[in-house]
């Protein structure tokens, strides 16, 4: 995949992959070897029929492509950017046990991006006669876009309700415009308003409304929560109230949903520029932290982790450019204290050298502290993207039953949450997971939710 050149990139965030030409695409393609039983369609977690939109792309029907993926993925430009490919679909390829695996995730990008004009001009779909039954959905990310898609198409109302300003989940407030530009989000909404999904922003279920406004006096036959996890973690030592110290979810926020690298952002960042920037943490949401400040205009910016490259969850194609960037990799160590400078502003952190001990509960090995192995970095700014949980908003509705990991309890078959007609999926039930296990549910959900109105 042509990608734009390290040195440029970091000044912008503009999308660092830059897509097939049609050429690139088809000898792509040409590379599948059409398995009849199909091992990467395993790997997937939707089974998209893989070597069969392959097959169009090398005759060059773009339209036929997009459209064999659409029946399993409705979110093919979404998935082909950010779906961990290399650890589904591509890690079951046979190519790839002699060498690279076929680039499915950037061929399923390049069939949604080449036909979206296409796409976009098709007559709307010709839809079931209503059933006069109306959903309510609680969020807008990929599992609700998902599960709005399919009850729209079995003829049922659906209102989605999103707390933030714009529609999208993670997909517009956390990944960062370099590797998802927001009007590939946009364009899977639209495409969903056109089919008569109404979307409602700035109502907060909890708080604007209740579930309970929404399934008496409102009226909605069944309701689907796909409110995600968007509750930042934090490591709880001393010194993590100073300033200059960031959730990855405040930054990101600020930077991907209110522009705040623009002079005349209402919802600024500190200043940046020429910055030391520690991130904490390992996985997606830390690289893009990094990445983030460093087109902020930061001097230097360190991951710091505190198992090695081996464990990090993030995405390695991530990695890669992270590195190529300049970011720098700190492995095997944990802060154990932020420093003050006498103001109330960090200074720097004090950090511990850490071992890998036996593998736990997670399966990777646990991270053990050296002892008498302290340090001391100076730093200007840091950022905490450790993970997330649930937020409490929804905590406290009658009939709702949350796990002790705080996730949303829900008969794993239906989906159906402890109260009746209400369903969950996404994050909010799996904790922090991908953008396509979210989806999958959210159309899981759909399926669920439609026997429940039938019956
Ligand atoms: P979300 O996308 O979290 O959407 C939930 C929505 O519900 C939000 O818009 C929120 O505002 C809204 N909401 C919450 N509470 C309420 C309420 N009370 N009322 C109304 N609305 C409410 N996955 C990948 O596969 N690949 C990646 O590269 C990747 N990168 C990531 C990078 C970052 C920075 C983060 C944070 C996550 C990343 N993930 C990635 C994970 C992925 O984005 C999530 O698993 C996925 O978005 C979950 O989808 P969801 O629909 O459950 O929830
Ligand atoms: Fe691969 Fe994701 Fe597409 Fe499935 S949806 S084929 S995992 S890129
Ligand atoms: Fe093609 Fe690889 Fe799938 Fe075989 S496993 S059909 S080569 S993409």
């Amino acid at each position: 995949m042509p990608a734009q050149d390290p040195e440029k990139r970091v000044h912008n965030f503009d999308e660092v992959n830059l897509g097939y030409a049609p050429q690139a695409a088809r000898e792509e393609a040409m590379r599948c070897l059409q398995c009849k039983d199909a091992p990467c369609m395993q790997g997937c977690p939707v089974h998209v029929h893989i070597p069969d939109f392959i097959a169009r792309i090398v005759g060059e029907d773009y339209l036929g492509a997009v459209d064999i993926i659409l029946k399993d993925n409705r979110l093919p430009a979404i998935c082909g950017r950010v779906c961990p490919q290399e650890e589904m679909c591509e890690l079951c390829c046979v190519v790839g046990k002699k060498g690279l695996p076929v680039a499915i995730g950037n061929l399923e990008r390049f069939s949604a991006d080449v036909t979206s004009i296409q796409r976009a001009q098709r007559p709307v779909e010709k839809l079931p006669g209503p059933t006069g039954k109306q959903v309510a959905i609680i969020g807008s990310g990929p599992s609700a876009l998902a599960c709005a898609g399919d009850l729209v198409r079995f003829g049922h109302g659906v209102t989605v309700y999103e707390a933030l300003h714009a529609f999208g989940g993670v997909l517009v407030y956390g990944i960062p415009e370099f590797r998802l530009p927001k009007e590939v989000v946009r364009y899977e909404v639209e495409a969903l308003e056109r089919l008569g999904v109404r979307f409602e922003k700035n109502v907060v279920i909890g708080m604007t409304l209740t579930l309970n406004e929404l399934m008496t006096e409102m009226g909605y036959d069944a309701v689907y929560i796909a409110a995600g996890a968007g509750l930042p973690y934090f490591l709880g030592i001393p010194g993590e109230e100073l300033v200059g110290i960031y959730s990855s979810n405040e930054l990101l926020t600020r930077v991907n949903l209110m522009k705040a690298y623009q002079p005349d952002a209402v919802t600024p960042v500190l200043n940046y520029k020429d910055k030391t920037v520690a991130v904490f943490g390992a996985g997606n949401t830390a690289l893009d932290s990094a990445r983030t400040a460093l087109r902020l205009g930061a001097r230097k910016v360190s991951i710091i982790y505190r198992r090695t490259e081996a464990e990090m969850p993030a995405r390695r194609e991530e990695v890669q450019h992270a590195r190529e960037e300049g970011i720098e990799f700190i492995f095997l160590a944990a802060p154990l204290e932020f420093l003050d400078n006498g103001e109330g502003w960090l200074k720097g952190v004090r950090l511990q050298r850490m071992q890998l001990g036996k593998p736990d509960a997670s399966g990777r090995r646990r991270p053990l502290p050296l002892e008498g192995s302290e340090f001391m970095m100076d730093i200007d700014l840091a950022v905490i993207a450790i993970g997330n949980g649930t937020n409490s908003l929804l905590r406290n509705t009658p009939g709702l039953e949350f796990s002790r990991n705080d996730t949303l309890v829900v008969n794993p078959q239906t989906l159906q949450t402890t109260r009746h007609g209400v369903f969950a999926g996404g994050d909010i039930v799996t904790g922090g997971a991908t953008v396509i296990s979210a989806m999958g549910t959210g159309r899981q959900a759909a399926q669920s939710i439609n026997t429940f109105l039938k019956a």
